[in-house]
């Protein structure tokens, strides 16, 4: 549930976050709509009155005309009633719809302003130095006999792929190596499914339709693709209330991802590196809310743990407001030196969602006493239910990693050194040699 009376309350300042954030969304629509709604709803309770009265009236001793009266004006009520409920339908459904394109509030340290803007949290390592001419991930592929771009793109379209050989068991364990170490930091594995209805990937705050959609919709279906497992992982405890003990909940999911990839055009483009399906490993918590910024910051450090295990270079940025997307309140992006492509590349991505998608998914808790004595206590003398505060990380998106693993650790020969803690996740290969 949107707080609709939250946004007209805060008009300037959700209409001036709306444009930090370069957001489309329409906020004197999403008023005017928010009143009417108010004022049909009026309307309808104030007929539901009177058919009430009239209905009254009829269990009374009545003279025959009497009667006939009130029960043609009890019709002509209950005409009235069925159209205005229909209108309020319509205007409610309307409403929701422009309101879902309102972005999170932001947090006060995050930079204002487009992609330059982001400011560089940390810096890990530094470029890797070659004694020879490096490779990009193409070209080290293609001598070590991993991937089929051109068969991909037969059978399926550009920017599909085949894994081969060697490319097949780093996959695999760079899965599996991912999903145990956050499970050691107390995850609960997921595999989640990878279609979902569209109204939970709305609620999550990604657009289903639309020109610039980046998500597949399935024909004469309400269902989607996935474009990542924070949908699946978030509507797990959709319309529910969550036990204060349960929390934080802490899930670890593997699935594949589908993207459009619309508007992508001209981007790195490039072989893996933004492809329509890909693996990723997601981590995702449901937690309170004074507990949700310590959460982003656990997230941030497993990532950095996991890429730096993997003697990666890498920077960790404080994303500006315009590249924060419609859920996030803050969000973390860690970049990684490619040596062939010559530049970093993003490689993951740490959000705190507060209560953006926790409220259109219906995901609340009910805090155990002592009951704060700020809120007033609900039905039952139970403490009234709040939401919750949810957050989601890439752990590992496997393209990118792939990327970055062949690109960083290719030797002249065009072999590639696997980095010790995969080796055990992959049968103890330590070298990807030419064919
Ligand atoms: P996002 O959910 O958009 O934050 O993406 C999470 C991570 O997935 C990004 O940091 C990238 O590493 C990776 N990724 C996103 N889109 C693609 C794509 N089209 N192809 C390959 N990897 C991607």
């Amino acid at each position: 549930s949107i707080d609709f009376k939250w946004i007209r309350d805060n008009k300037d300042l959700v209409a001036s976050n709306i444009h930090n954030r370069k957001s489309g969304a329409n906020l004197e629509l999403v008023l005017q709509l928010y009143d009417e709604m108010l004022n049909l709803q009026k309307e309808v309770e104030q007929l539901r009155a009177e058919r009430n009265v009239v209905a009254n009236k009829m269990k009374g001793k009545l003279e025959p005309s009497e009667r006939q009266k009130l029960i043609e004006e009890g019709k002509n009520l209950k005409e009235g009633l069925v159209s205005l409920e229909e209108n309020l339908l319509k205007l409610t459904d309307q409403l929701q719809q422009e309101a879902q394109c309102i972005p999170n509030t932001t947090h006060p340290d995050v930079p204002i302003g487009g992609e330059d803007c982001s400011i560089i949290r940390k810096m890990v390592g530094s470029p890797r130095e070659f004694s020879f001419p490096v490779k990009d991930h193409l070209e080290l592929g293609k001598q070590l006999d991993i991937f089929d771009f051109d068969a991909a793109a037969e059978v399926s379209g550009s920017k599909f792929y085949y894994l081969k050989n060697a490319a097949v068991t780093l996959e695999l364990g760079l899965i599996n190596w991912t999903l145990s170490e956050v499970m050691k930091r107390g995850f609960t594995p997921l595999i989640t499914p990878e279609i979902v209805r569209s109204t939970v990937v709305e609620k999550c705050g990604f657009q289903p339709r639309g020109e610039n959609t980046q998500v597949y919709s399935i024909e004469g279906s309400d269902q989607c693709l996935i474009g990542t497992a924070e949908i699946p992982v978030g509507g797990i405890h959709m319309d529910s209330i969550l036990s204060e003990s349960s929390l934080p909940v802490k899930y670890v999911a593997y699935s594949h991802c589908f993207r459009t990839e619309a508007g992508a055009a001209g981007a790195a483009t490039r072989g893996l590196y933004r492809v329509h399906q890909f693996s990723k490993v997601e981590m995702f918590i449901f937690c309170r809310p004074e507990e949700s910024e310590s959460y982003h910051e656990e997230l941030i450090r497993i990532e950095e743990d996991l890429f730096s295990s993997l003697g990666l270079h890498f920077k960790t940025l404080d994303m500006a407001s315009a590249d924060l997307g419609a859920p996030a309140y803050r969000k973390f992006d860690v970049e990684a030196w490619m040596p062939g492509l010559g530049r970093y590349g993003e490689i993951s991505s740490a959000s705190n969602c507060t209560d953006y998608q926790s409220r259109r998914l219906g995901i609340r808790y009910r805090p155990q006493e002592p009951v704060p004595s700020t809120l007033k206590k609900g039905k039952g003398n139970l403490a009234p239910t709040q939401f919750v505060h949810t957050l989601n990380a890439t752990a590992c998106a496997v393209p990118r990693m792939i990327v970055c693993l062949l690109e960083n650790y290719q030797q002249e020969d065009g072999s590639v050194i696997i980095p010790e803690p995969l080796r055990p996740f992959m049968g103890g290969l330590d070298l990807i040699s030419p064919t």
